[in-house]
């Protein structure tokens, strides 16, 4: 790549064009996992879809790979060398309120789109941190805080702007791309840069929702009794828990610190009667350390979960899971419980209800019918990736005989993103069809550095 090429580009990009070595290159290349880093030869900061036009037909010319970043949330391979396309200057959002849709650029968070849709009673099916990027968290399914209750937030898009790896700027309906609209949704970045999505809104602007922490060391048998639970509930109730190790330090409130914790959390889109009703089985299970469930509006969603929004390295996986049984539940806690091996936040989410039903607009996203996902995330802080890694292999694997594929929102970054994993996320047919279609729409996989489907080759 040549001076002038690079020249070239810039003049042609209203954002930042950025190399090695450059004032803004390390700011800009820099997301939410601080454990690991694109070092790309060039950065587009993209303003605009025909930024990221320019920037994927450049790459395209020069037989760069090009890698995507918003908020740097779900980072998966990273780039060494090749071109790093950012969208975070590209955060236009749109409610309209009587088509009860949202039309949102790129580099939109939830906590974007949250307080505009609440303004007309609607809600968008965010995940449990509203820092989140909106695009990839739906591409890659979205496993929405409502998810029981209204289903994964990619069977709500309606319509998405994407270039794909001719540098060609498309708009993508169900109806005007069937095979693409199938593919992005669920194939999530291997089949192009969505610059922007167009998804439909829920009607709910209130909510019975909190959280009830256990002192885990008292109550051993919660995770059974909370996946017994799990089978009596409408699919209004939505619900996870977390095995939570709180640190020893004083900003964490007193009840919890030093201890592990299981943290219920509740998001109930009944009456907060109901919800009461409902979560009264849980609260027979042993005392508590502390509560906060709540009649609240569902902008104070975000709660919930509270999930820290300050960035931090981490190492992580994720599975679907069957139903918590007596061995599974020893072998969670034989490696993340109290006494693990590494410190680790273990995180075990309820499914079914709208999560498992066909949307009206078929898509990629896998494992409709699983009961479960699992999540598991090592805080790198004094710990090596290499031991996280090796932690989670292990773990995983000893979790093989109850989990039945990876759920890619939660896949975790290099040693856990690589090709054969990805293939888990979807059937032997869907990801056939998958790689089918990469071959028709990235023939030479210039999107690779992500949780790669590879292009079908010649039989
Ligand atoms: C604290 C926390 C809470 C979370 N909660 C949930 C949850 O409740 N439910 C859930 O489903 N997920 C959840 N996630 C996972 C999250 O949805 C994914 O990590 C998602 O990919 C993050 O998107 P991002 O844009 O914020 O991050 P980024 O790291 O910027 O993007 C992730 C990847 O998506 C691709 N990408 C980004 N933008 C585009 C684009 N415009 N077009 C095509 N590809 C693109 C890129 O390959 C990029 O590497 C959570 C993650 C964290 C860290």
């Amino acid at each position: 790549m040549e001076r002038h090429d690079i020249n070239a580009l810039a003049a042609r990009i209203e954002g930042p064009v950025l190399l090695p070595g450059q004032e803004g290159y390390d700011e800009e290349r820099t997301g939410f996992n601080l454990a690991v880093r694109h070092r790309p030869e060039v950065i587009v900061g993209a303003a605009r879809a025909e930024d990221v036009a320019a920037a994927v037909a450049f790459a395209a010319a020069h037989d760069l790979p090009v890698a995507v970043q918003n908020t740097g949330h779900g980072f998966s391979v990273a780039a060494e060398g090749g071109l790093l396309v950012t969208t975070g200057r590209m955060a236009a959002v749109r409610v309209d309120p009587e088509a009860r849709t949202a039309y949102v650029a790129a580099g939109a968070r939830f906590e974007q789109v949250i307080p505009e849709a609440a303004r007309h009673g609607l809600a968008p099916l965010n995940g449990s941190a509203p820092h989140v990027g909106v695009v990839s968290y739906t591409l890659g399914g979205g496993l929405a805080l409502l998810g029981r209750s209204h289903g994964w937030a990619a069977d709500r898009v309606r319509a998405m702007d994407v270039v794909t790896a001719d540098g060609r700027l498309r708009h993508v309906t169900p109806d005007a791309e069937p095979e693409l609209y199938w593919a992005l949704l669920g194939g999530r970045d291997n089949f192009g840069i969505v610059t922007g999505m167009e998804f439909g809104l829920v009607p709910v602007a209130r909510l019975y929702g909190g959280g009830l922490f256990f002192d885990a060391g008292r109550t051993p048998g919660l995770l059974e009794a909370y996946g017994r639970w799990t089978a009596t509930v409408p699919d209004e109730m939505n619900s996870s828990v977390a095995l939570i190790p709180f640190p020893e330090d004083p900003q964490v409130p007193e009840p919890m610190r030093g201890r592990h914790v299981w943290h219920v959390r509740i998001a109930f889109t009944g009456s907060p009667e109901d919800g009461e009703r409902l979560v009264g089985p849980l609260r027979q299970v042993g005392p508590r350390l502390l509560e906060n469930l709540r009649d609240m509006p569902y902008e104070q969603s975000a709660a919930i979960h509270d999930d820290p929004p300050v960035p931090m390295p981490w190492a992580a996986d994720a599975a679907f899971l069957a139903d918590p049984d007596g061995d599974t539940v020893r072998t969670i806690l034989e490696h993340a419980g109290p006494g693990a091996a590494l410190p680790a936040i273990v995180e075990l989410r309820h499914l079914g209800g709208a999560l498992a039903r066909r949307p009206a607009h078929p898509n990629a996203v896998g494992h409709r019918d699983a009961r479960f996902m699992l999540a598991v995330l090592t805080p790198l802080t004094g710990i090596s990736t290499a031991d996280a890694h090796a932690f989670l292999g292990r773990m995983f694997k000893d979790l093989e005989p109850w989990t039945s594929g990876r759920f890619l929102n939660f896949m975790g970054h290099g040693d856990t993103a690589d090709q054969e994993r990805t293939r888990t996320a979807y059937t032997a047919d869907d990801h056939q069809r998958l790689t089918a279609l990469k071959a028709r729409y990235d023939p030479r996989n210039v999107f690779r550095l992500n949780y790669n489907i590879p292009p079908q080759t010649a039989r």
